[in-house]
């Protein structure tokens, strides 16, 4: 038998109402104008990530984002990697999918140039072991997957002439969370951390282009590991797709004013503090209240 405590649990579960898991409108998982701010084309957003020029012999690589990761865009990544909003995957590894189908044409010119232009993996950025177990999932890999398939039947397959596939190529040794860092120490704790996942041999990447994916590009400390990793063994890292791009501090945002969905019930309240949040990140403090609460690899 179950502890009363676990089934009352359940039983909330069933009577609950859902709330959008980006501003927190009734009755919906995801609202409209919560979903039309990732619906937009991938945009270049390696500028804004300064660890990213780590990226040795390739400092021209690529950032692709959907959105910022301010307000709405923010609160929904957290709640869908650290609140439990799994209900939400298939809604964004879709977005992701549409926007790698969208940059098709640019990694097929890139793909094309590369030794080994046959095969493009898609490789999502490592999550640690615990973090995984916490989620239940490996969700970023779940984006990979989303956009591997997207390439492999979209538009530049033909002329592309290579097959897309996800490939978890890469793991990330224990290490604390990101969480609370400033950029030097982010880097610091990265630092060896990540290597080729086991039983890979580093022969299959030889010469080949690969496609990182992640959710939310901060310093791009962790993405510079991942490149340099591939890079030791033969891999081209052809860019970086996000779903959104954390805004330097003091830099304005591109996001599009905040929608007002219908029955929200705490949007403001919710965008503001994740913008404060944005800053906090990269000054270092850790954010103290739930609604600002920091993401976790
Ligand atoms: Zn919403």
């Amino acid at each position: 038998m179950r502890p009363l405590r676990e089934t009352g649990r359940g039983l909330l579960g069933l009577v609950l109402p859902v709330a959008c898991a980006a501003c927190g409108a009734d009755d919906v998982a995801w609202c409209g104008p919560c979903r039309s701010l990732l619906d937009g084309p991938p945009w270049r957003c390696e500028e804004r990530a300064g660890r990213l020029d780590r990226m040795g012999t390739r400092p021209d690589v690529p950032a692709w984002a959907l959105a910022d990761a301010v307000g709405p865009v923010r609160s929904l990544v957290v709640s869908w990697k650290d609140r439990g909003r799994t209900d939400v995957t298939g809604d964004l590894v879709r977005a992701l999918a549409a926007g790698a189908r969208l940059l098709a044409p640019e990694l097929t010119a890139a793909v094309a140039v590369c030794p080994t232009p046959a095969r493009l993996l898609v490789v999502p950025v490592p999550s640690t072991a615990a973090a995984r177990r916490r989620r239940g999932a490996d969700l970023v890999a779940l984006l990979a997957g989303g956009v591997a398939e997207a390439l492999d039947d979209g538009p530049g397959r033909q002329e592309r002439g290579s097959r897309a596939r996800a490939l978890v190529a890469l793991r990330r040794r224990g290490g604390r969370d990101q969480v609370g860092l400033g950029r030097r120490a982010r880097a610091d704790n990265l630092a060896g951390r990540v290597r080729l996942a086991r039983g890979l041999d580093p022969a299959e990447l030889d010469g080949v282009p690969v496609l990182l994916v992640d959710d939310i590009l901060t310093t791009g400390a962790t993405a510079a590991q991942c490149q340099e990793v591939l890079a030791r063994a033969g891999a081209v890292v052809i860019g970086l797709l996000v779903l959104a791009s954390t805004p330097p501090p003091g830099a304005p945002s591109t996001l599009a004013p905040p929608p007002v969905a219908p029955g929200s019930r705490r949007f403001g309240a919710a965008a503001a503090g994740d913008l404060d949040r944005s800053h906090d990140l990269h000054s270092g403090t850790r954010a103290r209240t739930v609604d600002s609460a920091p993401l976790r690899r």
